[in-house]
Order: structure tokens, then sequence, then C-alpha cells
């Protein structure tokens, strides 16, 4: 049976990640995340896509989807940002720890991404994301350059086709490497790290599945850069530290709301969709508030 995939194109919607001159990290995702699944497909791979237009969809849902489809891996594709424009630049993917064959995976994504010219910003182990923790296969999250970098984004667009082929290469070439070492070693003793489980099996001490995902109102958020209406959007906090910002869209996120962090008059707003409708964005507020957070309506 082939391999299967779950590829997932971070953010979408109403929450569009990070956004720099219009810029939206849920576009250039999607677009990436497309190019890099249909090679896949075309190696003989069954891919899955979280999604393929531009939905709101919590990272709990995305995590949900690959675990519905009994997926062999997830690869989450974004950008990344820094916490000023221009003050990092390259690629980096993310794993939740560095067991199996998540590492080796990651180091072959970001090496073959580097070769096109990108900085690069190493592995990083992320034990607190979402997509990384509550996938119940393999996960990596692939920062493909910073979108408020205008280096990485003349390479993303410029190198766009190769990105994609780079990112599916990294894969493939682990996932097939895996398989030679496995049948290698079959007849003799498992090698010391492996010996309980196959090198794609999850880790033991993987913490539980979350608790299923509060339902979101029912109106769908609009896409935040709405230009010819006034939006309402309900906002949790604004930092000047990116860090306290990202913290906070953790923590709504793992609540389930499509949260977002938008830079604006030197301030990270972390806010939770953008509404045509004043109604809206007072339910959407309601329910955030109910949570414990610290809410208001802006517009
Ligand atoms: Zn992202």
């Amino acid at each position: 049976m082939a391999t299967k995939i779950v590829v997932d194109a971070g953010h979408g919607g109403s929450n569009p990640g990070a956004v720099y001159q219009g810029r939206r990290e849920s576009d250039d995702a999607l677009r990436l995340a497309t190019a890099v699944g249909k090679i896949l497909e075309a190696n003989g791979y069954d891919v899955t896509y979280t999604r393929t237009s531009d939905v709101t969809q919590s990272v709990g849902q995305k995590a949900a989807i690959a675990n519905e489809e009994g997926a062999d891996l997830f690869v989450s594709i974004h950008r990344n940002a820094g916490e000023y424009p221009g003050q990092y630049s390259g690629v980096q993917t993310l794993i939740y720890d560095d067991s199996g064959i998540k590492k080796q995976m990651a180091e072959n994504i970001d090496a073959n991404l580097a070769e096109l010219g990108f900085r690069n910003a190493g592995v990083s182990i992320r034990p607190n994301l979402v997509v990384l923790n509550s996938t119940q296969m393999p996960a990596l999250l692939v920062e493909a350059g910073f979108i408020d970098s205008d280096t990485d984004n003349r390479l993303f667009d410029s190198r766009f086709q190769a990105m994609a082929q780079a990112i599916a290469d990294g894969i493939m070439e682990t996932l097939e490497g895996a398989q030679v070492a496995s049948s290698n070693i079959s007849e003799e003793e498992p090698q010391e790290e492996e010996r309980h489980r196959p090198p794609m099996d999850r880790p033991p001490h993987r913490p539980p599945m979350r608790p299923p995902i509060p339902p979101m109102p029912p109106t769908r958020p609009m896409p935040p850069e709405e230009p010819e209406e006034e939006l309402y959007r309900v906002q949790a906090g604004a930092f000047r530290e990116r860090q306290n910002a990202d913290n906070l869209l953790q923590l709504l996120e793992n609540d389930g709301f499509p949260a977002f962090i938008v830079y604006q008059d030197g301030l990270y707003k972390v806010q939770v969709g953008a509404f045509s409708r004043l109604s809206n964005a007072i339910a959407m507020e309601r329910e955030v508030r109910e949570k414990g957070y610290n809410t208001y309506i802006t517009t």
C-alpha cells in the first residue's frame, strides 16, 4: 500500500498567519503545499490535503484530518516571521522531538532548500505545537523562509517550483532511505533505539489527543482584508514583543479559535476573526471571553 501523506497548508481563511505588506502566509502556504503534494502524488504517494482553498481551520482540525486519514506522515507548510520585518531570513523545519524518522527528514528538507540559496536556520524541537503533538504519526512543520524578508520572498517567487521539489525530495529520499534501512536490518538484531518500534512509529510518551475543539460560531468570519467595508475584529491582546503575541496565539489556537497576528502601529495584535457584521463579532467575542481571555472589539 502506498505511503499516505497528509500535506497541510498552514493557517487559512480568517487566519492568514503572518502578513507582510499585504502578502499573506496562508496564501503562500497553500500554493507551496499544493505544489509539494502534486510532486508526491506524481511519485506514487497517497496524498491528502487538509485544505485546497482559503478556508478557516483550527490547528486541532488539521491534526484531526491527519489522524482520521490514518496517515503515515504529516507535513505542514508555513512561512516564518520575525519580531520586526527584515530581522531574520532562512528556512527551518520544526518537529515534536528527535525520535524516529522526523529529524533526518527535517534535516534533508532544510538542506535541500538551503541549496536554493536560503539560509539554513536548522531543525528545531517544538513540543508545544498542536499540529506536531496531536498528530499520531511523524509530523513536520516546514517554515519555508520568512515572509517579512525581502530576500526570502524573492527566492520564494523566483525558485518556487524548485522549492516544492526540494521539500518533496527531502520527504521522499528520507522515506526511501528508511525503507532500505529497515529491509537491510530485517535479518539482524534491530538497532538499539528502534528495538521496540519501527522507525515510522510514534514515540511512546506522546501526549494523548486533545479533547474535541469547541464549535465555531454559526457564521464564517470574513477574510481580514476586505477593502470596501469596515470589519469588526475581536482583539485578545497587543504586544511590542512578537514572542508574547505568539504565546497568546498558541493558547487561542489550542482552544480552537482561528486566531492570527496583525502587525500594526508597532504592535503585534492578536485577533480572532474579522467580521463584517457587528453581531457576529460580538458572538465570537463572547465565546473567547468565556474561555477566560480579555477581549474587546476593534475596527
Ligand atoms: Zn504559520
